[in-house]
């Protein structure tokens, strides 16, 4: 049973609120850095997708809100949190976390420093959150048209890649094995734009466009990514209508969701230009590569 330490939620809080002061949206995390509220449809005996329509707390990163009165909201639902986490891939900085693990026997920053030199992009300067067991965040921004996967030592060993969907712990935050912090004279920083040469090397590899889902599994994956757009706040909505286009051409399902797709993004507040030529970024950017290595 989580115990309550009320000056940590305070803490925990304060240190949210002062992120979303600066465009990043929060989430309070429990000690054990996952998402502090758990899902209100975890004893639904079916779940259907859900991202917060049913108007409740508890959907992880799509909880994630800059408004002070929401987080506040948050908070208060759950006064076992400790810490607080930040939603990657949103606007205004469509952050990207490189999380530079030092587990094992891997030295993650010199393969970090490698990478860098062997495909000639320098690491700007920028915000550096150090974890309580010696690893380090780097905070860059992406561009807002591109959505950045989650990764797990697909970079180089030790390097995790936080993106759409993912989260990275605040600095500030308490967790079972300590207190994340800033690193001395990055606290004040702005994440730094992600050098563009590290920024291909964060998108897949155009995956094949073999795989064809069975109809009913296409069905429901279509449902779920219709939903996603659908619960889009201001700010996200192109976001989301792109990273939801993106996932259906990967899977084969984009021509036959574009339409249901463009509807959604109509009722959120986009217009159908608007949205047509996003899913046809999505389309562009998921095709087949033309190059040969
Ligand atoms: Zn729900």
């Amino acid at each position: 049973m989580a115990t309550i330490d009320r000056r940590a939620t305070t803490l925990a809080l304060a240190h949210a609120l002062s992120a979303a002061e600066r465009g990043l949206a929060v989430i309070p995390l429990s000690r054990t850095k996952l998402p502090a509220l758990r899902s209100p449809h975890r004893d639904d005996p079916d779940p259907r997708p859900c991202h917060g329509e049913c108007g409740r707390f508890g959907h992880g990163v799509y909880d994630a809100s800059t408004e002070p009165l929401r987080i506040r909201e948050l908070f208060a639902a759950a006064p076992w949190a400790t810490g607080y986490g930040i939603a990657c891939g949103l606007h205004p900085h469509h952050l990207i976390g490189v999380d530079l693990d030092t587990k094992s026997d891997t030295d993650s920053s010199a393969a970090l420093r490698e990478l860098a030199l062997r495909h000639l992009f320098t690491i700007p300067d920028t915000v550096v959150v150090l974890t309580p067991s010696g690893g380090r965040h780097l905070w860059l921004s992406g561009p807002a048209d591109v959505v950045v996967p989650n990764s797990a030592s697909r970079l180089a060993p030790g390097i995790d890649i936080r993106g759409a969907g993912g989260y990275l712990v605040g600095p500030g935050s308490r967790t079972e094995h300590g207190v994340y912090g800033t690193a001395p004279g990055t606290s004040r920083l702005a994440p730094a734009p992600c050098p563009p040469e590290l920024l291909r090397l964060l998108l897949p590899a155009h995956t094949s466009r073999a795989r064809h889902p069975t109809s009913s599994a296409g069905e429901r994956q279509g449902q779920g990514l219709v939903q996603f757009v659908l619960a889009a706040h201001e700010g996200q909505r192109n976001t989301r209508l792109f990273w939801a286009a993106c996932r259906a051409y990967e899977n084969g399902i984009g021509p036959r969701l574009t339409a249901p797709l463009v509807r959604a993004a109509v009722r959120t507040g986009l217009t159908e230009r608007e949205a047509r030529s996003t899913i046809a970024s999505a389309a562009r950017m998921t095709a087949p590569s033309t190059r040969h290595p």
